[in-house]
């Protein structure tokens, strides 16, 4: 398939551009557009045959739901079995605090809406994204935009052009490139069909923001409940899987930083003597622990937004080098970091060493 790519500024929009990238989602086409979170892979919600052609494109499970954009409220209402949920005040909190951002909310669906996207589940996940070219996307679609992440299944998310490049060119008919994303890891998914509320998949909205401003307990689905790292039980689809992954093997290490240092590099070297290739993904803070020809960076204590950032864009880093055994430094499970330690975790497909 021949890709067009279109190069958009957020903060000097190109409309020509825009428009086309519409009228291709418009006639049932696929285009990989920026986020905030990650770039997403686009159809139009309402045409099955496009959403079909999603999970071909990513190879993606079918039993794995999409997430349906929106550039205003008044495009839920189509989504959504009963308007009247938008008068529950602590979906019009969300809604009034979290969007346009990185926050998803499940809502019972509309039996319009085609069951690709939901993969025949009686719920909807949607959300309303910041990134302005997003938006303004949508809105020129003029409806809902079925969107997962622009990766082939099972590879680190896209957060920056050239990873939608590596996945998708070929596969699409469309990719605007605008950038890295802000955010760095995907939505935060809020099962708003239960009481209390369930966060499906941490991400960017952290769980102590939605606790805050709801006043109420926020329940994680999967959350580890041991040291081992065992009990891992996904409610959101797409959480069962082994995920963002790079070719090689990863092994999450968590501890104090120089009881970690000293394990990484101990495994480092067996490593090194059995011939293989090996890779450190560590802090800024304690990447001088470790021999730099082998260290990629991903994010700075002081600011651990960073770390949300720089994660994906690491894990694929590790490709480049051909790597084959990655050693990746745990971060605090605070705010984002719960996020981040999550993506890291199923990369790791949970293998992870306490020290
Ligand atoms: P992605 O689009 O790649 O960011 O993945 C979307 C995530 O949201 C996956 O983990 C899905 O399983 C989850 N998700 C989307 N819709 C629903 C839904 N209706 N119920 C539960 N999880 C959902
Ligand atoms: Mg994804």
């Amino acid at each position: 398939m021949k890709t067009e790519i279109f190069d958009i500024d957020g903060e000097n929009i190109d409309y020509s551009l825009l428009e086309k990238a519409a009228e291709i989602l418009k006639r049932g086409g696929l285009v990989v557009f920026p986020t905030e979170t990650v770039y997403g892979l686009g159809a139009a919600a309402a045409c099955s045959e496009a959403v079909k052609n999603i999970f071909k494109a990513k190879g993606r499970p079918s039993d794995n739901p999409l997430i349906v954009h929106i550039s205003d409220l008044d495009m839920i209402k189509e989504l959504i079995s009963d308007e009247k949920t938008l008068e529950n005040q602590d979906i019009k909190k969300l809604a009034q605090n979290f969007w346009p951002g990185p926050l998803t909310i499940i809502f019972r669906k509309n039996n319009s809406l085609c069951d690709e996207v939901t993969a025949g589940l009686d719920t909807v996940g949607i959300r309303m994204p910041e990134n302005i070219v997003a938006r303004e996307l949508i809105r020129l679609t003029g409806k809902g935009v079925a969107a997962p992440s622009a990766n082939t299944s099972g590879r680190p998310s896209p957060t920056e052009p050239r990873h939608v490049i590596e996945d998708m060119y070929g596969k699409v008919d469309a990719i605007i490139c605008s950038g890295n994303c802000a955010v760095g890891v995907e939505s935060t998914v809020l099962d708003m069909t239960c009481d209390p509320p369930v966060i499906l998949r941490p991400g960017g909205v952290t769980r102590e923001s939605i606790k805050e401003l709801l006043g109420k307990d926020i329940l994680m689905a999967g959350v580890i409940k041991n040291d081992e790292g065992q009990d891992f039980v996904p409610k959101a689809p797409g959480m069962k899987y082994r995920h963002y992954a790079p070719r090689g093997k990863v092994i999450v290490f968590s501890g104090e930083d120089e009881k970690i240092a000293e394990k990484i590099n101990k495994y480092f070297s067996e490593a090194l003597n059995e011939g293989k290739i090996p890779r450190i993904v560590a802090s800024r803070q304690t990447a001088r622990y470790y021999d730099e020809k082998y260290v990629t960076v991903f994010g700075d204590k002081e600011c651990p937004e960073t770390f949300a950032a720089g994660i994906f864009s690491a894990l694929r880093e590790c490709d480049r080098y051909n790597a084959d055994i990655i050693f990746a430094e745990a971060v605090s499970q605070e705010g984002i970091g719960e996020a981040v330690m999550n993506r890291l975790l199923k990369a790791a497909g949970n293998n992870i060493i306490y020290v």
